[in-house]
């Protein structure tokens, strides 16, 4: 049975201050569910977030990190350095870094690699740009971008990914996929699995919707068969709105 998932993308959201009173809100209003919960705060708050969601459901994740493993890469956050402060899930892929930071399938191959070598848990984010899907080029985009990236792994591998599809025009636009649209292409991303690895495999791995998910249609996009859940950004800034996306399950 694959995980229900809802992680939320604090983005460049939160200063110290700010960033402890959301996490005690969200400590304060969480009940527990069978839905793996994830924040990810800016690298400033990691180390406190990790302290104070020690012991409880909630997880934090790091939305961005480096492939080596340390040396002359001024400004950036190796692996070990995020284990080194209770962090044991990255974000990698998302489309802000692919855009802003030129981030290409290459590179995140690289970083997928060192966070697997450290027995990390990788939310790999990836979706076409609207042009293409008025292209009517989306499945051809979102295949490309798995199999440049992800599919020189071994089965065993993909114990330790969770996929995020998330339509770049979706993403803080406020307009969403429909839960078909969404429900269309993770069948699609699944058989892709199948077709690449096995039945077994393509069945066990989350696979996570993104673009402007909100407690108003979270729970019409969540009821489709081949969504397990969400990637959060704009109502992850809120607890009651994040907790009402984790409860539409
Ligand atoms: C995101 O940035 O991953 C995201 C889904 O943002 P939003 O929910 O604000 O569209």
């Amino acid at each position: 049975m694959r995980k229900q998932i809802v992680a939320g993308n604090w983005k460049m959201n939160k200063d110290y201050v700010d960033s402890e009173i959301l996490v005690s809100k969200l400590l304060e209003t969480h009940q527990h569910s069978d839905v793996d919960v994830i924040i990810a705060p800016p690298f400033t708050n990691l180390l406190a977030a990790s302290h104070t969601l020690k012991s409880t459901s909630i997880a934090v994740a790091a939305q961005n990190m480096h492939f080596a493993e340390s040396g002359a890469y001024t400004g950036e956050i190796s692996a070990e350095m995020l284990k080194s402060v209770g962090v044991h899930t990255v974000i990698l892929g998302h489309s802000e870094r692919r855009a802003y930071f030129n981030e290409t399938d290459e590179l995140l191959a690289k970083k997928v690699d060192a966070a697997l070598a450290n027995d990390m848990r990788v939310i790999f984010c990836f979706g076409e740009e609207l042009t293409e899907r008025k292209a009517g080029k989306e499945n051809e985009v979102v295949e490309s971008q798995i199999k440049n990236a992800l599919f020189h792994l071994s089965e065993t591998s993909w114990s330790q990914i969770v996929l995020a599809y998330e339509p770049v025009w979706a993403i803080g636009t406020g307009e969403t996929a429909t839960p078909e649209q969404a429900q269309d292409m993770h069948a699609f991303i699944r058989k892709t699995l199948e077709n690449q690895y096995s039945a077994t495999l393509a069945d066990s791995v989350s696979i996570l919707y993104g673009g402007s998910v909100k407690p108003a249609n979270a729970k019409e996009i969540f009821s489709k068969p081949d969504v397990d859940g969400g990637l959060i950004g704009g109502a992850a800034l809120d607890a009651e709105m994040f907790n009402a996306i984790i409860h539409s399950f």
